[in-house]
């Protein structure tokens, strides 16, 4: 399939998936005599990864770093290679000694200290890596699973089931009224910033329903004219966040109480505390600032 696609252009891809597209490889395996010293590894703890700050630089560390012998021993998966560097991710357990320099930071932080190809191979090996310690046994019969060697999923030993990375889409919404943006705070932000409006999808539903019915739900507005802006894979633990604009219809805003404990339309010169451009919540703030100043 990952070869299939390799021998097609891209087109029409936004700046950073046509980066992902030339930079990244996808792949289930390589070849047996390569020289893997120079390999990227992805350590995983939840959502935190192993990762070495020199000089204001931060990097990944590679295999040299991390194996001095004997790597079979960690139960390794394999991502493809980044800027022709094999990639593995493995889930950190307690026989694995961390190397002096190495630190595990939280993928939220690694987003604002790497560039975003390199965050969105490491988002896939924070998503793959909770999904593998998830799936050690099969949800039908109870049985130990093994890696697909042809697929990206596992199959039962014993009974026929398959298991695929899950993927959850959730929809995060630009509501744009006049020269105004909806934001709002939502209860469980650790932070006292404001945020445009999300939620997840749900089964039956379209990406415009669901858009439609999470903004009446939270603030009481109904909406039009919905359009894609784009999209980011975010592994908490394996969401899709899907980017849309829209135009205010009609209603008061009047945060549910239950999710959203505020919410109001901000001009451009009047915003809030927000998220940073590394999220698509960012990305649309930003977008929307932008938009207002070219007048
Ligand atoms: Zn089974």
């Amino acid at each position: 399939m990952y070869h299939f696609l390799r021998r097609r252009k891209a087109y029409n891809l936004d700046t950073t998936s046509q980066d992902l597209y030339e930079r990244f490889h996808p792949a289930l395996g390589f070849s047996k005599e390569e020289d893997l010293s120079a390999s990227i590894i992805f350590i995983v703890e939840e959502d935190r990864v192993l990762l070495r700050n020199e000089n204001g630089a931060a990097d990944f560390p590679r295999f040299s770093d991390c194996f001095v012998q004997n790597p079979e021993r960690y139960d390794l998966g394999y991502l493809g290679t980044l800027d022709g560097a094999h990639c593995f991710y493995m889930s950190y357990d307690e026989t694995f000694i961390i190397p002096n320099g190495l630190e595990f930071e939280s993928l939220r932080t690694v987003y604002s200290k790497v560039d975003e190809v390199i965050g969105l191979v490491a988002s896939r090996a924070v998503h793959l890596a909770g999904w593998s310690q998830r799936t050690k046994y099969c949800g039908v019969c109870g049985s130990p699973t093994r890696k697909d060697p042809a697929e990206l999923a596992k199959r039962c030993t014993s009974c026929k089931n398959i298991i695929y990375p899950r993927i959850s889409p959730a929809i995060i919404i630009a509501v744009v009224k006049e020269d105004k943006l909806l934001l709002a705070h939502n209860k469980n932000f650790k932070q006292r910033w404001y945020s445009t409006l999300a939620g997840f999808i749900e089964p039956g539903e379209t990406v415009e329903i669901c858009a439609q019915r999470e903004v009446l739900e939270e603030v009481g507005v109904t909406i039009k004219n919905i359009r894609y802006f784009g999209s980011q894979p975010w592994p908490f633990p394996d969401s899709l966040m899907i980017g849309l604009i829209a135009d205010y219809e009609s209603g008061e805003v009047t945060p549910d109480g239950v999710e959203i404990d505020d919410a109001a339309f901000f001009g451009a010169d009047e915003l809030p505390e927000v998220p940073g451009t590394y999220s698509v919540a960012g990305k649309l703030i930003n977008w929307f600032v932008q938009t207002r100043n070219q007048g």
